[in-house]
């Protein structure tokens, strides 16, 4: 089994992102990207969000689609996945550590009104 399949077979439900957030880093330094400049992995960020938008419009809407291409265009959970991975190698190129600042920003968060006049959804 080469590296990334042993890498992989340890990955499961219960791990902690801070274990996940390591995963990819391995991963994507054994597929060659390990010292990609940061600029490059945000082109593939926005890249990849681009593709979840056009999962989630062929999926999940009603608008109109190129059905020649229907095929090309992958699921709305492997874009998400995606975005994930990119967005986690974003964080390890910058040495941030994505639990912590999640933790951080959502401490902001609570604190937040939230309240949308339109709504009632206090
Ligand atoms: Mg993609």
């Amino acid at each position: 089994m080469n590296n990334q399949k042993n890498l992989h077979a340890k990955l499961n439900s219960h791990m902690e992102l801070n274990e996940i957030q390591a995963y990819i880093k391995n991963v994507i330094e054994i597929r060659g990207f390990g010292n990609q400049p940061v600029e490059q992995a945000m082109l593939l960020l926005i890249e990849e969000v681009g593709e979840l938008a056009k999962a989630i419009r062929k999926e999940k809407t009603n608008m109109c689609i190129d059905k020649n291409k229907i095929k090309n265009y992958d699921t709305v959970e492997g874009e998400i996945a995606d975005v994930f991975i990119v967005l986690t190698s974003v964080c390890n190129l910058l040495n941030i550590n994505l639990y912590d600042v999640f933790y951080e920003k959502e401490k902001i968060n609570v604190e937040r009104n939230w309240k949308n006049d339109n709504k009632n959804n206090e």
